[in-house]
């Protein structure tokens, strides 16, 4: 695996690739990489010629600077990972490299950008905006490889490849579970033992939620369930739990929900956020 820091010098090196006509499947990360990561690589591998990884976390996504600083961080089992998940090229550039002078340039995701997650946190997806539309112009990418754990910025990045012109195909990858259900995250590491215990009510919440409204159930009914079942734990604090339609991510006004739509939940064990969703087409 070929490592980078800078972008001059993952730019050359995937020039001379692309002269040899490979084609470049991209997975952009925070790092402190799990499963979920890993199956992104597999399936740029199975779709590209050469997957490259970034790990990077950006600071103009976090609106909560605390979040920011505890972000786990473990580079040497990330880059152990990737060489045995298969990846090509990992470029780890600093937060200078990325961002050599403030910016302020602003993205406007229109209603996209002002519920859930964009909702309740501020600047968020600029920030996503912003570091993707810079890596998406370093790397080049053929395919651009994300996961459905995080379903607005999956409608976000396809509104950015679409309104920017860019010359890469968005692959939505299926969340990546734990074996109790929990969708892997790197921020579960945070969790405590007693907290992760509960964190997989999250979870079995939308599941329930999901039976429901297939059953004809309501979409109230289906939210005061995923109330209901997360009300077993005390540390679960629910931030939003939504039925949504799923281009816009906007709150289903009707009674009933029919496919296509997703239930989003957003929820605090303790400091940690976990988000999770499921959706139906
Ligand atoms: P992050 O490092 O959290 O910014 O995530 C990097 C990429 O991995 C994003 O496209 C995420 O949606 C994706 N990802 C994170 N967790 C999972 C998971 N459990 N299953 C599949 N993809 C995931």
């Amino acid at each position: 695996m070929h490592i980078f820091t800078t972008i001059s010098s993952l730019r050359q090196y995937l020039s001379s690739q692309r002269q040899q006509n490979k084609s470049i499947g991209f997975v952009p990360t925070m790092g402190a990489l799990h499963a979920g990561h890993i199956a992104l690589i597999g399936q740029s591998n199975a779709e590209t010629d050469l997957t490259v990884c970034s790990i990077f976390v950006n600071p103009t996504q976090f609106n909560n600077p605390e979040d920011l600083e505890k972000y786990p961080r473990t580079p040497e089992a990330d880059q152990q990972m990737l060489q045995e998940g298969g990846c090509n090229v990992l470029f780890m550039p600093d937060v200078t490299e990325m961002y050599p002078h403030p910016t302020s340039l602003q993205f406007n995701f229109g209603s996209l950008e002002s519920v859930l997650e964009g909702q309740f946190r501020p600047g968020h997806f600029n920030g996503v905006g912003l570091v993707v539309s810079k890596l998406l112009h370093m790397v080049q990418p053929d395919k651009a490889f994300f996961g459905q754990k995080d379903l607005q910025q999956c409608l976000v990045i396809r509104r950015l490849i679409q309104d920017l012109s860019f010359s890469t195909t968005l692959v939505i990858c299926p969340t990546v579970r734990e074996a109790d259900g929990l969708a892997m995250s790197s921020r579960n590491r945070r969790l405590t033992a007693a907290q992760r215990q509960v964190a997989p009510l999250l979870y079995q919440a939308l599941v329930k939620a999901q039976t429901l409204l297939t059953k004809g159930g309501t979409i109230t009914q289906a939210k005061e369930m995923i109330v209901e079942h997360l009300s077993q734990s005390t540390d679960i604090q629910i931030e939003y739990a939504e039925v949504v339609d799923i281009e816009q991510m906007q709150t289903l006004v009707t009674e009933t929900a029919t496919p296509p739509y997703a239930i989003c939940l957003a929820a605090y064990l303790g400091q940690i956020r976990l988000i999770d969703n499921l959706f139906l087409t």
